[in-house]
């Protein structure tokens, strides 16, 4: 099951939420839609479901147009899940009816899941680890539990697209990493494609296949969690998806070589974005070596350090710039050192 958005656009009066979306998702792919608040994220998420029209464009499932061109196909109808940030529970139904409703309520069910109703009820209790808890009702579950119960609940009737709206956003720090590994999980034993929307960098880079960076209802970078890191194409790329120092330098033989930190206020915005043109490039924290030796590079002396136990995070000022470095090696505050790259960057 293939989605594809074609020149999608989302306008509220004059306001355009979304800009002409195109993207492909394919079939089991687990695709984060990542950005600021108010970028559009939740208007596309809404379109895919069918609970908002688009202004203008296409959507098609399996080839099939689900909106534009004057259809509208009924969320129901789509073997569309969802899964909320306020997980939705229904107060008056036990953890097995809440699995069990949308295998009944729903005309898409596949006709086998319907036949083999109990199996499947059971077999996603087990799946979601809920078997024990399936006669619990809402207010007898924990924040954690609550959340596996809605997404049990969107996968029961093997929807082909699971749609996730800031799914862990109400969730303590620890039990968002347990989260992350059991919707990861749920994605390797289903063949749902997932559409994951999250303001959350470490979420999207850490379970996603594809990260789609959007920025005023465009998206401003689409590729593999990697290639968004190591290679973001813009500034605003650069900072939003994890902490990037910009460096001046220059390119010789291919090779970034730093001279300089720039001020990290700069925004990069207008003709001058791009980083060749600028001789700029972000640089993640984990990607500079630091030497204590004389060589080129930047040069500049430590002026915080914090242990974070299996690394050091310093704090680098060269000239009245800020970097920021991650490394193994010790050093000592005011320590006089040189950046260079650890491997090739660009
Ligand atoms: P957040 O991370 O804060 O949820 P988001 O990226 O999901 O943000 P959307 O909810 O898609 O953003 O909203 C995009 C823009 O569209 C926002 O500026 C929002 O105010 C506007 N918007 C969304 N829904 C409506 C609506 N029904 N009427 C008018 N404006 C809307």
């Amino acid at each position: 099951m293939s989605i594809e958005l074609n020149a999608v656009c989302k306008s509220f009066g004059s306001f355009e939420a979304v800009r002409s979306i195109d993207l492909t998702i394919g079939e089991g792919e687990f695709v984060a839609i990542l950005g600021p608040s108010g970028c559009g994220k939740t208007t596309l998420l809404r379109m895919l479901a069918g609970f908002e029209q688009p202004t203008s464009g296409q959507i098609l499932i399996d080839g099939r147009v689900v909106a534009g061109s004057g259809v509208m196909m009924p969320p129901e109808k789509r073997r569309v899940g969802m899964v909320f940030q306020s997980f939705a529970l229904w107060p008056h139904m036990n953890v097995a009816e809440h699995i069990r409703f949308p295998i009944r309520a729903h005309k898409e069910t596949p006709a086998h899941i319907k036949r083999n109703e109990r199996e499947r009820v059971e077999q996603v209790l087990d799946l979601a680890g809920l078997a024990p808890l399936a006669s619990r009702m809402p207010h007898e579950l924990s924040g954690g539990q609550k959340q596996r119960v809605s997404i049990a609940r969107a996968i029961a009737s093997e929807p082909s697209l699971l749609l996730m709206d800031e799914p862990l956003s109400s969730l303590d720090a620890m039990l968002r990493m347990d989260m992350r590994r059991e919707i990861q999980h749920v994605h390797r034993r289903t063949s749902s494609s997932i559409v994951y929307v999250t303001h959350d960098q470490g979420e999207a880079l850490a379970m996603a296949d594809r990260i789609i960076v959007m920025k005023d209802g465009k998206i401003e970078q689409a590729g593999t969690p990697s290639e968004v890191y190591l290679h973001p194409q813009t500034i605003f790329v650069a900072k939003f998806v994890s902490k990037a120092n910009l460096v001046k330098g220059r390119w010789i033989n291919n090779r970034f070589i730093p001279e300089n930190s720039i001020n990290t206020s700069w925004s990069g915005e207008g003709a001058g974005s791009s980083f060749k043109l600028n001789r700029i490039y972000p640089v993640r924290p984990d990607q500079f070596l630091i030497s204590q030796e004389s060589q080129a590079g930047i040069i500049g002396e430590i002026v915080n350090i914090q242990f974070q136990g299996r690394e050091f995070q310093y704090h680098i000022r060269s000239g009245s710039d800020h970097l920021e470095v991650i490394s193994s090696l010790p050093f000592r505050l005011y320590d006089k050192v040189t950046l260079s790259l650890k491997q090739q960057v660009g």
